[in-house]
């Protein structure tokens, strides 16, 4: 497949995409920047600050006032061309929060955008206009601490809390699984008619997808408890035994996801770690 680098792709009246150069084990193809709205448009998850996406964007902007810039979250894949962007058309960068200061210690490792800069936060349920209508921010933590989705005209842009081509990573600390599985129950209880994630195709089954990846992570805790219920384990170990034949590039993050379940498990009192190992705690106890 020949991917549509730096192409304005329209998917429906008033959201079009523009996929970036950055494909890698995490991206896929790269990440795709939205274009929502008409006469008006906002930027959604403007990508990394590479020349010739931003060059694509203001060609596909085409002159249009651009309303805002809005970032799900501050991966350094998504948020840096805010900033471009943002110079180049005087336009707002009005969405996720930055991570609290406080927190760029440990929380920020190499994947954030320490310089990300938002004019104006949204809170979940705050909306903005656009031609009229509404784009609302659903909060959605759990792959990162300050994660909204945004939903337009039935279409929720959905970052990376739900991908189109892979289940999500989450890492602690700022990632965090069980923030991760009520964000997932949250899309529940919309009504989406189809999401559009910044990596991967678009998902045209909402509801049944959602299902599936709550699915996909309950078997996984079940069968990290069931390795740490035999004996004592290190992480490695319970990923090699998790994901067999797994990509290498990919050790790491799974780790990570490995961690994020096992920190849950013990915040519910089901699992204790002794140093580098983990156990499952016995029932009778
Ligand atoms: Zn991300």
């Amino acid at each position: 497949m020949e991917a549509p680098y730096a192409k304005l792709e329209q998917l429906e009246p008033g959201v079009a995409r523009v996929l970036a150069h950055n494909p890698s084990a995490f991206t896929y193809y790269g990440t795709q920047t939205y274009l929502i709205g008409e006469k008006e448009v906002a930027v959604v998850d403007p990508g990394p600050d590479l020349p010739e996406h931003l060059d694509a964007l203001e060609q596909a902007i085409g002159g249009r006032r651009v309303v805002a810039i809005m970032c799900t979250h501050t991966h350094r894949d998504h948020s840096p061309a805010s900033r471009p962007l943002s110079e180049a058309t005087g336009a707002p960068i009005i969405g996720c929060a930055p991570l609290a200061l406080e927190t760029v210690g440990p929380r920020a490792d190499a994947a954030f955008d320490g310089d990300y800069e938002p004019d104006r936060v949204l809170q979940g349920g705050e909306t903005l206009e656009l031609d009229g209508k509404a784009v609302t921010a659903v909060a959605t933590p759990g792959h990162t601490s300050n994660h909204l989705c945004f939903a337009y005209e039935g279409a929720l842009l959905t970052g990376d809390h739900v991908m189109g081509w892979s289940t999500t990573v989450v890492v602690p600390p700022d990632g965090d699984m069980a923030e991760y599985m009520r964000s997932l129950d949250k899309l529940r209880q919309r009504d989406d008619r189809i999401y559009y994630p910044a990596h991967g195709p678009a998902v045209t089954n909402p509801q049944q997808y959602v299902r599936h990846l709550v699915g996909h992570r309950m078997q996984r805790e079940k069968q990290i408890l069931g390795l740490v219920g035999e004996k004592p384990r290190p992480i490695p170990d319970i990923v090699a035994n998790a994901y067999p034949g797994l990509d290498p590039r990919l050790v790491v993050a799974a780790g990570g996801s490995v961690l994020a379940h096992l920190v849950d498990l013990e915040r519910r009192g089901l699992v204790e770690r002794d140093g580098d190992t983990w156990t499952a705690v016995s029932p009778s106890r």
